[in-house]
């Protein structure tokens, strides 16, 4: 074992949300290190896709978080010296029915109201927009606004950039042990290999968020929820940008009060539509929602029901062939936000349960807990992120 090291802070979990912490903090001049268990983003950001939307966002707080956030990605792909595929294609939800367009057309009234370049297109405009959807779409909802990057190029390059900074970094290096003082405040850190003397630590571990808590008797409530994705062959400009399906705002958040008109499969496994044109001209197709554990493996009935919802909205697709499939866990919270937070230890933050958000909401995260580490002014409040909400219900 390495004799103690000193920081201003570490930060647990190499993912995108802990990388851009300690790229943030790094900026603001603090000692960082970074410990990671595995390699950076070999968690659930090396097994995801990375859209920065705000389309798909509750009006409000949600979405005046994630915009805050998208804004800053120009900002930081430039500072980078390192290619992390940022683009701004905007986004197209895919309307199925007029009980849709009914609901489509409130949440475009309430997202314009936040200021969000969004818009309905007609039948006729749709077409126009995606000749491949199938002609019975109705209509659909776009935003110029919503982007999309490489998450593990994201990842590297924030690294890459808190170490030209300063920051340290620690890979393979599992975190074991947290050490409070007589007056429980942060005071020691410790990996199999490595003690680090820090007032600071930062939970920014994931889906595993709940076992750091336990180190130091905290319950963190996130529990994962696996979500699994297609990769097609290289072939023809299918869609121009990403395409959803609006009821995958019904079934992202449980909706009740609308079913669509799918098989029990697709219900059963909470898959919607998610397609997505990638640079190296194939394409991904998701995505389903359930919770199985800390399971990663793809299961066939799950894949073939989301190649089926695909070819409902592209029917064009039908013969082209799949190539790879891959699992990543969500971080999954009760009420859908993250864990943005101070926490009854002194020291101790928690910076996780961002679900299907933390490519998009990672920027931000990095910002808000800089902040709070520094004693800067908030970027934004983070009352309605705080861990406390689940002990006061
Ligand atoms: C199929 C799918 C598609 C998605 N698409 C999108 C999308 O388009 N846009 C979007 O915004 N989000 C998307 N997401 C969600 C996004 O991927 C996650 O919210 C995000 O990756 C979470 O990042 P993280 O850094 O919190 O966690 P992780 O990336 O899991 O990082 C946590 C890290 O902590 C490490 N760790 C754990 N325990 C320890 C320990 N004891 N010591 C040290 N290190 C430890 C782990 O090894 C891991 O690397 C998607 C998710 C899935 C599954």
């Amino acid at each position: 074992m390495k004799s103690n090291t000193i920081a201003d802070a570490v930060v647990i979990g190499g993912g995108v949300v802990g990388t851009a912490i300690t790229y943030f903090l790094a900026r603001n001049n603090m000692e960082v290190i970074l410990v990671e268990k595995g390699a950076i983003a070999s968690g659930t950001s090396g097994r995801c896709e990375g859209d920065v939307l705000v389309s798909d966002k509750v009006h409000g707080f949600d979405c005046r978080l994630t915009k805050l956030s998208q804004d800053l990605f120009p900002e930081i792909a430039n500072e980078l010296d390192y290619d992390i595929s940022w683009t701004r294609k905007g986004s197209l939800l895919a309307i199925e029915n007029e009980e849709e367009m009914e609901e489509a057309k409130k949440l475009c009234t309430q997202l314009t109201a936040e200021g969000l370049p969004v818009r309905i297109l007609d039948q006729y405009e749709v077409h126009e927009d995606e000749p491949y959807l199938a002609p019975d779409i109705v209509g659909g909802m776009e935003t110029d606004c919503d982007g999309s990057l490489n998450p593990m190029a994201l990842a590297y390059g924030l690294v890459h950039g808190a170490k030209k900074m300063g920051a340290r970094v620690s890979t393979h290096s599992a975190v074991t042990d947290i050490r409070l003082d007589a007056n429980g405040c942060i005071e020691r850190v410790a990996t199999e290999r490595e003690k680090f003397v820090t007032n600071h630590v930062v939970n920014a571990a994931g889906v595993w968020a709940p076992e750091i808590g336990k180190l130091v008797g905290l319950d963190i409530p996130i529990k994962p929820r696996q979500g699994q994705l297609l990769v097609a062959e290289r072939t023809f400009s299918v869609a121009r940008r990403k395409v959803m399906e609006f009821g995958y705002m019904m079934a992202k958040f449980q909706s009740s009060g609308y079913t669509r008109d799918v098989t029990p499969e697709m219900e059963k496994y909470g898959i919607a539509l998610v397609f997505e044109p990638t640079e190296a001209k194939n394409f991904l197709i998701g995505s389903s929602r359930r919770f199985v554990g800390m399971d990663t493996s793809c299961h066939i009935d799950v894949l073939q029901a989301m190649a089926q919802r695909a070819i409902r909205f592209f029917p064009v697709i039908e013969d082209i062939k799949i190539i790879r499939s891959y699992a990543g866990l969500r971080p999954f919270t009760p009420d859908h936000l993250p864990i943005i937070s101070e926490t009854e230890i002194p020291g101790f933050y928690v910076a996780a349960g961002h679900e299907g958000d933390g490519i998009g909401l990672s920027l931000i995260t990095g910002k808000l807990i800089s902040q709070m580490i520094c004693e800067q002014p908030l970027a934004i409040t983070t009352e309605p992120l705080k861990l406390s909400r689940f002990k006061d219900g």
